[in-house]
């Protein structure tokens, strides 16, 4: 039996930085589990997502369930606060990684970007990262899960160990057209909190029937402020069932036959954007571990 799932935690906002990340440090430190946090590491105001607001449909009821979480302030890298929070990060012994430059952005306007602009945008992101953290991301993963072709061929140039811009079932080599990327996507497997609070009911996450190999993402702003204790009993629950939660990259040293999927846009139950997904069918390859190409 694989026992293991994988624990991905994004940080998207200022006060998801400066009062989710400690909490959550503390609950994993006692439960004495290592995740893979993603940070991103650019300017964002909460201005930008008013067009959004005003054109998608869902979107203000989902900004209404979701309104604390939309108390964005400007990210700023010379924020000595910050820095004491990420350091922090890797200092308990997580995988810290790249969750774009500006967050917001990237989720309403990169369906308008070209190739170059998404490189840009990418190496703007690695650029600051480097300066928070003194070293280069190993992993991004596209902020909202919004990623189009542009974004898993620029990520190749990036050499990242593994992506994890996807929704989908297990971990896999994305086909776009007729070229297979080289490199590794880890997609979420489970529902978000965020996701479960716009359904109705957040603690239906303690009803999720988790297999081995399941990846969950955690956010700062819910599961490390208001539903904290639904993200304890989530986690206690599932160590008690033998569950051992890892970082994404760890994941890797399990995967033996890795297959290759083409990538689809969806609707996810409880988000308003499309979000690119693994698609069912998949494709043996030969491909063993990522870097093999
Ligand atoms: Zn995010």
């Amino acid at each position: 039996m694989i026992d293991f799932i994988g624990l991905r935690i994004d940080v998207d906002t200022v006060r998801g930085y400066k009062n989710g990340v400690i909490p959550l440090l503390n609950l994993l430190k006692r439960l004495n589990i290592k995740a893979s946090f993603f940070i991103p590491t650019g300017y964002d105001t909460p201005f930008r997502t008013l067009p959004r607001f005003l054109k998608e449909r869902g979107f203000p009821r989902r900004v209404f369930k979701l309104r604390k979480s939309f108390y964005y302030k400007i990210l700023s890298s010379e924020d000595l606060a910050l820095r004491k929070i990420i350091r922090q990060i890797r200092y308990d012994g997580h995988e810290l990684n790249l969750h774009g430059y500006r967050h917001f952005d990237w989720q309403l306007q990169l369906g308008s970007w070209t190739q170059r602009r998404v490189e840009k945008e990418m190496h703007h992101a690695i650029e600051n990262f480097k300066s928070l953290t003194g070293s280069l991301p190993r992993s991004f993963a596209a902020p909202g899960w919004v990623a189009k072709k542009e974004v898993f061929l620029a990520e190749e140039n990036f050499s990242f160990d593994y992506c994890s811009d996807t929704r989908g079932i297990s971990p896999f080599y994305p086909i776009i057209g007729n070229r297979l990327i080289g490199t590794l996507q880890i997609p979420v497997t489970l529902p978000t909190l965020d996701e479960l609070i716009i359904l109705g009911d957040p603690k239906n996450l303690l009803n999720i029937d988790v297999r081995g190999d399941d990846v969950y993402c955690a956010h700062a702003e819910f599961d490390g402020m208001r539903y904290i204790r639904i993200f304890e009993l989530f986690l206690e629950k599932n160590l008690q069932k033998g569950y051992r939660f890892i970082p994404l990259y760890d994941m890797i040293r399990y995967l033996v036959k890795i297959p290759s999927s083409h990538i689809t846009q969806r609707n996810i139950p409880g988000r308003t954007a499309l979000v690119a997904c693994q698609m069912r069918q998949q494709i043996a390859n030969s491909k063993q571990k990522t870097g093999s190409l």
